[in-house]
């Protein structure tokens, strides 16, 4: 292993790219880089075997998926530790990352025949001589563009239910965390050895742009908004259809009713686990009043115990060294404006590492408030009521998940904001609940992943009718005649114009 300059930035040597570890510097693996040529030859070489897959049926897939979900739980260890090394991800959260993709892996497989499979659907009067058959027919090669943040999940989060809907998969990993991406197509090579249903091809930017633009039938996007808009237009260019996964700046909610010792919990690990560079991690909360003061005391007393470092930690390095200046710009915009740091501040970031901090008083029109921070930040503000706290959550045009704590009003609460997902009494919950659909609204993003929505993303909808007698209302036919159109127009006033 070789130690290399700058911890945690990917170098590109000799064409190979290589990811190092952002808390030692330690390589964590070496890639080839691909050309735009290379890029091409995956995906055609992916749309050969698609075919073979697409012909295993959801029987034959669903026995491969297990047995990948199979390798991944037994392995699952090894998994964390590179994800740790890669990223500086903890163990422990590594681990939990990995557990919910298995479950995710799991329902895909398991689920994908009764979504997506053939079936009859009810005719109508106007057309009751014609049977309905509806079923879902994979698009042939999905392109999947993956960040560093979550680089098991969220690959997996697109790439399992484009699998199980009978597609092949090209992923190309983002630049921080490419091994771990490579694990993942290795490990279901291992277990799909026949074709190449489930390849890499690796780099920075450019791969993800050249894959845009590689004949895939379809691009799942997660990764930031800004990105988000160059890979729909390079898609645009061909008419390739795309889901994203974009940014977000997730608001939590705590109601006069709210336990707060529950609320306080949940908002320090939503806030904080990974560091905060969670895309659905809270990073503003408002509580209303009467609860306000307890509730940062509680907020801070949790965050305060955090331990922060490279091994054994609650909160490892930030993965991205450039991200550092953005959580550094974030805390001392919010603390000269006249926000206050309750917890940690601008001495809390010492790169790699960023120590708990809590912001209280800042201005809504503050960085730190509107713009996704991914630290282990959170700016705290007090509100009059929960109308309030809604208005103010939804005040800004991302809008992926969100949590709100109480009792009577909680589940209306959550309800009205918006955004494409929400946990009531915890944070980030959703993401793990496999027969739940995951995407956002606004600027976080449209199109679903996870669930049977998810399921439905990777497959064409394909209608067929059937005759099934003579037409007794003719009516799409030149041999139609005027008596047959004025029963038509009888019978249709009597069904609909009352
Ligand atoms: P980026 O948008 O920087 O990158 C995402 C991916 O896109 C990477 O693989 C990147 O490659 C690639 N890419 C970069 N430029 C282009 C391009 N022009 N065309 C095609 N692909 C390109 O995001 P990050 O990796 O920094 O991830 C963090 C972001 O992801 C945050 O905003 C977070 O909120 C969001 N996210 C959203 C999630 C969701 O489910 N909604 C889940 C997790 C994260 P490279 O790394 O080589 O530059």
């Amino acid at each position: 292993m070789t130690a290399v300059h700058v911890p945690g930035n990917p170098v590109i040597e000799a064409g190979q790219l290589v990811s190092t570890s952002p808390a030692t510097g330690v390589e964590a693996g070496r890639l080839p880089v691909a050309t735009d040529a290379d890029v091409r030859r995956a995906v055609d070489r992916a749309r050969a075997a698609s075919e073979w897959w697409a012909g295993l049926g959801f029987t034959g897939r669903r026995e491969r998926l297990l047995r990948w979900r199979a390798l991944l739980a037994k392995r699952i260890e090894q998994l964390a530790e590179l994800v740790h090394v890669e990223g500086g991800k903890p163990v422990a959260d590594a681990i939990v990352e990995i557990v919910t993709a298995i479950e995710h892996i799991d329902w895909a497989a398991r689920n994908a025949g009764r979504v997506l499979g053939p079936r009859r659907v009810r005719s109508r009067l106007i057309l009751a001589e014609f049977s309905g058959h509806l079923e879902y027919q994979p698009y042939g090669v999905v392109g999947v563009i993956g960040p560093w943040n979550y680089p098991v999940f969220t690959p997996i989060g697109s790439a399992a239910y484009a699998l199980a809907a009978g597609n092949a998969v090209v992923l190309k990993p983002s630049e921080y965390t490419p091994a771990v991406g490579q694990w993942l197509v290795d490990s279901f090579a291992e277990v799909v050895p026949e074709q190449p249903i489930f390849t890499a091809v690796h780099g920075l930017g450019d791969v993800g742009a050249a894959l845009c633009r590689s004949g895939v039938n379809k691009l799942a996007f997660t990764g930031s908004t800004a990105t988000a808009r160059k890979v729909m237009a390079a898609c645009a260019e061909t008419l390739t259809p795309v889901l994203i996964e974009g940014g977000g700046k997730d608001a939590m909610i705590v109601d006069s009713d709210a336990d707060l010792d529950a609320a306080a919990e949940a908002c320090v690990w939503g806030g904080m686990t990974n560091a905060g560079q969670t895309c659905i991690g809270i990073e503003r909360v408002y509580a209303v009043d009467q609860v306000f003061d307890t509730f940062v005391d509680k907020v801070v007393a949790r965050a305060g115990r955090l331990t922060v470092g490279p091994e054994g930690t609650d909160i490892g390095p930030i993965t991205m060294p450039g991200q550092v200046d953005v959580i550094r710009r974030h805390i001392e915009a919010a603390v000269s404006s006249g926000g206050r740091a309750v917890l940690g501040g601008p001495n809390a970031v010492q790169p790699p590492y960023v120590h708990p901090t809590v912001l209280v008083d800042v201005p809504e029109e503050s960085a730190a408030v509107r713009e996704e921070t991914f630290g282990p930040t959170l700016t705290i503000s007090r509100v009059r009521d929960a109308d309030e706290a809604v208005a103010r959550a939804n005040a800004l045009s991302y809008g992926l998940g969100g949590s709100v704590f109480g009792r009577r009003r909680a589940v209306a609460i959550a309800r009205r904001l918006h955004s494409g997902m929400a946990s009531v009494n915890s944070t980030l919950t959703f993401a793990g609940m496999s027969t739940l659909p995951f995407g956002g609204v606004g600027d976080s993003g449209f199109g679903r992943i996870h669930g049977e929505d998810g399921l439905r993303e990777f497959g064409r909808a394909k209608a067929i009718t059937r005759r099934r007698a003579r037409s007794l209302l003719p009516s799409m036919t030149f041999e139609r005649t005027p008596t047959d159109v004025a029963r038509l127009v009888k019978v249709i006033k009597a069904m609909y114009g009352r």
